[in-house]
């Protein structure tokens, strides 16, 4: 009985290919674990995400875990976390870059965990912020704080009100609001995939408006590559 309300609860399909999964496997089979296309960072400071991010955005140090591409197990896994309620892809690869950032850099250079916000109506539908639960896991393996209330994305009324006195700087920060909550100088920023950066350029012109002595850091779970 206490088995089949742990299968219950706990979804024992590989959350890729959806096969069974063997006692013992978690999240992911065998097969597609060895499928996964890592990126491989040999350094947090210098590295593809954080070029992405020169001469736009101050970024000190950056962490990719997987490469994304279309129908591919990281899209498979993506869709499972965002569409398929498969959170424990969240927790497993959350705690996987937690782990892998520590044995780059055993003394994290940010002291606050902050999930890219979702729409406050999209929570609703879906019920969680993917970003939120990567972070959550990330901050725990690194036993940071985590601050999911930090930034938040306006409503739509809220952005209106905030257009008369827009200029071309502020459009881009309009994507999000600080909460106007102090907080330490340095910032993790954490998304589950990273195409552009145009996402995180956005949070860190909000937190920057806000302090200008903010350091920020990005973690994604995918980058997705052009
Ligand atoms: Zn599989």
């Amino acid at each position: 009985v206490l088995q089949n309300l742990v299968h219950l609860f706990y979804p024992q399909l590989c959350a890729a290919c959806r096969q069974p999964l063997a006692t013992g496997s978690k999240v992911v089979c065998v097969h597609c674990r060895l499928q996964l296309p890592y990126l491989d960072h040999f350094s947090l400071g210098e590295n593809i995400i954080t070029k992405m991010f020169w001469g736009r955005a101050p970024v000190q140090t950056a962490f990719s875990l997987l490469y994304f591409k279309k129908d591919t197990i990281v899209q498979e896994l993506l869709h499972a976390l965002k569409y398929r309620n498969r959170k424990d892809v969240a927790e497993a690869f959350g705690q996987e870059i937690g782990q892998k950032w520590l044995s780059l850099q055993n003394q994290p250079d940010f002291d606050l965990v902050v999930p890219v916000p979702m729409h406050r109506s999209k929570y609703k539908t879906r019920g969680y912020n993917q970003a939120e639960l990567i972070a959550a896991a990330i901050a725990e393996v690194m036993h940071k704080p985590l601050a999911t209330d930090l930034l938040k994305k306006p409503t739509r009324s809220e952005s209106q009100t905030k257009k008369g006195r827009l200029d071309r700087w502020n459009s881009a920060e309009q994507q999000f609001v600080h909460s106007g909550k102090p907080h330490a100088p340095g910032i993790l920023l954490v998304d589950d995939v990273i195409t552009t950066g145009a996402t995180i350029e956005a949070c860190i012109q909000t937190l920057q408006h806000f302090n200008s002595h903010c350091r920020v850091s990005v973690a994604t779970l995918a980058y997705a590559y052009r």
